[in-house]
């Protein structure tokens, strides 16, 4: 067996689910025992921020091999009455017009579950050594080099290790190091997001429903769910004509939207949604972006991404959480499969984070295909109302199958990217072997 010789010093930008999720992995999936993680965070504290986030089946059991089983609990998250993912109504008549499903889901603790996006944080984090993670460390720039990896910060600093991840969300400035001319587009949606207690609305709302609910429109959709830790969301959206650059300039992610906007946008809808409206407190507003897919995930043989800064999909299906989970997963399992007994040489790096992106970057870009299609999609005009009704019920009815997201085993999946480089690399060996005239091997040998 080859000596390693010292330790492999991996460095993660972003302490979010992405990067917290990637540090638990490493440590407990890759059986890497010499790697030292360090996680660099720009902000000063962690503290429970941002609103609901769904974890779907494929997320959740990812989360139960970390071995983050205080997220799996019935009081962090909440599934909804049944097991059912989500039910789709009528934003007039509130008609039930379609239900989700699980398709192969046995443990009802995998079933699709609503959080507050700070308790899925601070369940990570409470697997995370707390020494491990540098706050107040904007990272400005990133390099890759032969020898090593570097970050810079904006206080002036820098540090530098053998591998560097960026997980450090939607706008990574890792990403940006390596494409300086990537850019994110406007989709054309601002959502308006709220959570509150729950004891707000429950009790207060005839027939209230105990599902997670989701409303659709002929152009904007609204959201209501009951959350683990007594919390409730909606979700309400609104079209907003202006460029990307002009979006940016003006609203920022998570800044307080005026409440009245959204009881004034939804004023038509059914009662229930109506009296949600009325009841919700105060929103934030969340600009939803989304970027190409990337032409690789792996830059200077050192350096990847994960969660949001190496898929760059906005909100769509609510998948960011549980895929960032997933890529956290296949990184572990790729520096598992690569580093076991071997040293720590660019090369091994490199066929780590090649077998990681060869087994997230085809999955992730085909969302990335689907949200740029709903982008670019025109809106239609309708002669009559009536039309247009039949449309939105058609389009409920018909809406596609999510399983292969929801439902994706990034562990299978990882299996077929190895065993497949296994193959090759046999194959390649073989043919080196045969055209250097050193041996001769009958095909089912190699
Ligand atoms: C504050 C916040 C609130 C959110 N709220 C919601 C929500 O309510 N619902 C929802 O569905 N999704 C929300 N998201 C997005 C969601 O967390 C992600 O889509 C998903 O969990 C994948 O996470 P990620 O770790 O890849 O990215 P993120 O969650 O965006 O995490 C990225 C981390 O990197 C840090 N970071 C970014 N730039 C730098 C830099 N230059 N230097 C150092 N650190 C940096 C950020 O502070 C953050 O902690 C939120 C994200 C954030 C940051």
């Amino acid at each position: 067996m080859v000596e390693q010789p010292k330790s492999l010093r991996v460095l993660i930008a972003g302490a979010g689910i992405a990067g917290l999720a990637t540090a638990i992995s490493l440590a407990r999936i890759s059986s890497v025992a010499k790697i030292d993680v360090q996680l660099y965070e720009q902000a000063p504290e962690l503290l429970e921020i941002g609103a609901s986030i769904a974890l779907s089946p494929n997320g959740m059991r990812t989360l139960e091999k970390l071995g983050v089983h205080n997220a799996l609990s019935d009081e962090v998250g909440f599934r909804g009455p049944g097991g059912i993912p989500q039910i789709f109504r009528h934003w007039k008549t509130d008609q039930v017009v379609s239900t989700d499903t699980h398709a192969d889901v046995s443990d009802p603790r995998h079933y699709t579950t609503r959080f507050h996006r700070g308790h899925v944080h601070s369940a990570l984090l409470e697997h995370v050594p707390p020494e491990t993670i540098h706050l107040n460390k904007k990272i400005k720039r990133a390099e890759a080099r032969p020898d090593g990896v570097s970050l810079f910060f904006e206080d002036g600093t820098d540090v530098h290790g053998d591998i560097l991840i960026g997980a450090d969300g939607i706008r990574s400035s890792v990403r940006q190091s390596f494409i300086p001319d990537y850019k994110l587009r406007f989709s054309g949606k601002v959502f308006m997001r709220a959570t509150f207690d729950a004891s707000l609305v429950e009790g207060k709302i005839p027939n209230l429903p105990a599902d997670s609910i989701h409303w659709w429109g002929p152009k904007d959709n609204f959201f209501a769910s009951r959350l683990g830790k007594n919390q409730y969301t909606t979700v309400g959206a609104y079209d907003d004509p202006r460029s990307s650059e002009e979006l940016e300039r003006t609203i920022a992610w998570d800044q307080l939207g005026n409440v009245e906007f959204l009881r004034n946008r939804y004023k038509d809808w059914n009662p229930t949604v109506r009296a949600l409206t009325e009841l919700t407190p105060s929103t934030n507003l969340y600009p939803n972006f989304a970027g190409d897919a990337l032409p690789t995930w792996v830059f200077g043989s050192r350096v990847t991404l994960v969660g949001d800064a190496a898929h760059a999909h906005g909100g769509a299906f609510a998948a960011g959480g549980s895929l960032a989970l997933d890529d956290s997963l296949a990184l572990g399992l790729a520096f598992k499969h690569i580093f076991q007994g071997a040293t720590f040489s660019i090369e091994n790096i490199e066929k780590a984070l090649r077998l990681y992106s060869q087994t997230r970057q085809p999955h992730t870009a085909r969302l990335l295909r689907i949200v740029h299609d709903q982008i670019d999609r025109k809106a239609t005009t309708f002669a009559t109302s009536e039309a247009e009704d039949e449309a939105l019920v058609a389009r409920l009815k018909g809406r596609p199958d999510t399983v292969w997201l929801s439902e994706h085993d990034v562990e299978a999946a990882f299996g077929v990217v190895a065993q497949g480089s296994h193959d090759a690399g046999a194959q390649r060996v073989g043919e080196e072997l045969k055209t250097s005239g050193a041996i001769q091997l009958e095909p089912s040998k190699l």
